[in-house]
């Protein structure tokens, strides 16, 4: 790094604090010839991931969007903010982890689905009815089925 005051090349680093949710690396820095202290932020850019739609076209991946969604599905149902990020966030990882440039919605959608049901029932088929765009009204017949079943067994 270059120092901002004497424009020295040299440094040593005599802090370094990371911000999870941010993914910034904060760098508390010390010039080695003035001697004078500066702060440098490293940002770790995450590669980004496109969904590809139903009707073919492409999309980029937008965690935001993803969160309106959920928190929609999650109206007036006790489900934390701070839940739905994580959940975001292990998606978002998943789908990393198949290191694929290119992800059909369905998949990213059984990702949240899966995860969502741990959480929230209800919010789970609110969610899936919108997310899934059912063909027709027997597709969310057999969810509830299931999920009948599953509650019996
Ligand atoms: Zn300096």
């Amino acid at each position: 790094m270059i120092c901002p005051f004497c424009g020295h090349n040299q440094d040593s680093v005599v802090e370094s604090r990371f911000n999870n949710n941010a993914n910034i690396l904060r760098r508390r820095r010390q010039c080695l010839s003035c001697h004078r202290r500066f702060t440098t932020y490293e940002k770790i850019e995450t590669p980004s991931l496109w969904i590809i739609k139903r009707d073919g076209s492409r999309q980029i991946f937008d965690k935001h969007k993803i969160k309106a969604g959920l928190l929609k599905a999650c109206n007036k149902r006790p489900v934390k903010i701070d839940d739905i990020d994580g959940l975001i966030d292990k998606v978002e990882q998943e789908l990393l982890r198949k290191n694929q440039s290119e992800i059909s919605s369905k998949q990213i959608g059984g990702a949240i689905l899966r995860r969502l049901r741990h959480l929230d029932e209800v919010a789970y088929i609110r969610f899936a009815s919108v997310y899934l765009d059912f063909d027709n009204i027997n597709d969310f017949d057999q969810l509830i089925n299931k999920l009948d079943k599953s509650h019996n067994g």
